[in-house]
């Protein structure tokens, strides 16, 4: 178990490539093997919010006003359907901090530090990023440790993947010197399309990728009009299981393998993803 929370940026400035879908139902996922998960959704499209079930109209205060200064998190930090999983909304008001915090000394770091008080309750953070490398996924990239890309496998993927890579190492030198690139990981995964196959093998010659594969999963699109990640949607569905794989996978790499005490939930049952074994020596 880590001592702090590992706190992942999920990013890619590609439109469209699952970001949310991936942030959503790994947040949930993991909070499903009974770790505490805080959502961050750093989008003004506030996708992320919707998709854990918190209507657009019931939303008062948002990360604009955390980044701003005039709330704090726990101000706007809500709770979801989901036992374990909390998210911070997002709306529309987030493209003004874009703007509003350019002349800022301290732009880049304002989540990070709205952030630090309420990590120590959490096992696991995720900020889903918007499709730019602008303020808000600086923001995020700041406050992260770890960078999860989602990738569709298709022609011009890799494309993007350079420009990302540089703006993570810019990042990490001049804010962040910690932060790194957990992997790739493949969404709407087609493997009836060769193309696929080749982006993905070409990925893979570059760059760590997730054993997990996100497969293209109708149900995945479909649960987050419904308010639920994919695992409370349709548990069985092949999306549904790549994202418990996925989350898995991240718990195996973080080496945590206990879970904490913690009070019996009033939440519905959520299925869970198996423990990964314990590895000796494991922190
Ligand atoms: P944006 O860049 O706009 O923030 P994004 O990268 O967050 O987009 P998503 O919103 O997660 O991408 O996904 C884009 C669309 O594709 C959504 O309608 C989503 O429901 C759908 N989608 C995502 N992953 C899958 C999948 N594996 N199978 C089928 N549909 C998917
Ligand atoms: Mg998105």
């Amino acid at each position: 178990m880590p001592p702090s929370p590992l706190i992942f940026a999920v990013a890619n400035q590609k439109g469209g490539v699952g970001k949310t879908t991936t942030a959503v139902n790994l947040a949930a996922s993991l909070a499903a093997a009974e770790r505490r998960v805080l959502l961050v959704d750093c989008d003004p499209q506030g996708n992320a919010s919707s998709g854990v079930g918190v209507r657009r109209q019931t939303i008062e205060q948002s990360l604009y006003e955390v980044l701003i200064g005039q709330a704090t998190v726990d101000e706007v930090l809500r709770s979801t359907t989901v036992p374990d999983l909390d998210v911070i909304p997002a709306t529309q008001d987030l493209v003004a901090a874009e703007l509003e915090l350019v002349d800022q000394p301290d732009r880049a770091t304002r989540l990070r530090e709205a952030l630090a008080p309420v990590l120590h309750r959490y096992d696991y953070v995720v900020l889903d990023c918007p499709p730019s490398l602008g303020l808000l996924t600086l923001n995020a990239l700041t406050a992260a440790q770890r960078v999860l890309v989602p990738l569709q496998c298709e022609y011009f993927a890799l494309e993007g993947l350079t420009h990302l890579m540089a703006t993570i190492d810019r990042v990490k030198g001049a804010f962040n010197p910690e932060l790194g690139v957990e992997g790739i990981v493949l969404t709407m995964f087609d493997g009836r399309n060769s193309l696929t196959h080749q982006v993905a093998d070409e990925v893979k010659a570059h760059f760590r990728v997730f054993d997990a594969i996100i497969p293209r999963n109708v149900k995945l699109s479909e649960a987050p009009s419904h308010g639920l990640p994919a695992i409370l949607y349709d548990v069985q569905s092949k999306g549904a299981q790549g994202y418990l794989s996925l989350a898995r996978e991240i718990l195996e790499g973080a080496g945590d393998t206990k879970k904490r005490p913690r009070k019996a939930s009033k939440g519905p049952p959520v299925p869970k993803p198996a423990d990964p074994k314990p590895e000796a020596g494991g922190s």
